[in-house]
């Protein structure tokens, strides 16, 4: 009796740590990989633009603003922004020869965040929204499987295990590896690779379709990597982890360049 009442507490204290808070199609980097492209994009802004920032949100640090579009999704006033977090495209294709999808997607909403900060006529609400939207949306970007299938919802419906867990591959690579790896966001952004100042700009150049389909054929890798219903464990964390670094890394220091361009 005893341990069926300590059973239920911690099942409902814990029970809904690891499951993600949306519906089946949509598709997210964990809190902690959100936060450190938010964190890493800080540290690539000159002090003017940090000004601007701070003072549309508030002093809010952009971390902490983050995953403001994943937080808002449990709101149905927020429902016509579920497609806006990922592109779905099959392997033969690129997003430019893709069938778009009418509600809107990653490429089509990050436009839309940017038209608002540009236009000197927005609201200081509506630039503020569009900013947070504009961080999420960089960062989901750069999680491969947010360009992934449209057959599996982006490996959400491709299913593996981890570490004995059920879980899928879209997980695998927006929190599981991260998890695993058990470094906080300021750890992660504060032991990213040495870049140079060149190699940073070859990371910045570009457009957002271009990194679309970059990410695009990083998830066909992806798929590649593992079967089915396999447990995947450390090896795959050894084989595939330096790739989730380097994608936060890039993904941090392309927001920067996109949020110089909006609010300089
Ligand atoms: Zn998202």
């Amino acid at each position: 009796m005893k341990t069926n009442i300590l059973f239920i507490l911690a099942f409902t204290l814990f029970g809904n740590f690891g499951v993600i808070p949306t519906d089946k199609t949509e598709l997210i980097w964990g809190n902690t990989g959100h936060r450190a492209i938010g964190e890493i994009a800080a540290s690539h802004l000159s002090k003017s633009v940090k000004r601007k920032i701070s003072e549309l949100l508030d002093g809010q640090s952009l971390a902490m603003v983050s995953t403001f579009g994943d937080d808002i999704k449990s709101d149905n006033a927020f429902r016509k922004y579920a497609t806006w977090h990922y592109v779905n495209l099959n392997d033969d294709e690129t997003y430019q020869t893709s069938k778009k999808n009418p509600k809107g997607d990653l490429v089509t909403a990050i436009a839309k965040c940017k038209e608002v900060l540009l236009d000197k006529n927005s609201t200081k609400a509506d630039k503020v929204f569009y900013l947070k939207m504009l961080v999420h949306f960089i960062g989901d970007l750069h999680q491969p499987m947010h360009v992934g299938r449209l057959s599996d919802k982006g490996g959400n419906d491709f299913k593996v295990q981890w570490f004995y867990n059920n879980s899928n591959m879209h997980r695998v690579w927006d929190s599981e590896m991260i998890n695993s790896f058990n470094m906080t966001y300021s750890e992660l952004s504060r032991n990213t690779d040495k870049l140079s100042r060149a190699q940073i700009k070859e990371l910045q150049k570009g457009s957002v379709i271009d990194w679309v389909n970059e990410s695009k054929v990083l998830a066909q890798k992806i798929y590649a990597s593992a079967k089915k219903d396999e447990n995947l464990r450390y090896r795959y964390m050894y084989d595939h982890f330096a790739t989730v670094r380097s994608q936060l890394q890039k993904g941090g220091i392309r927001l920067a360049k996109v949020l110089t361009e909006v609010l300089r």
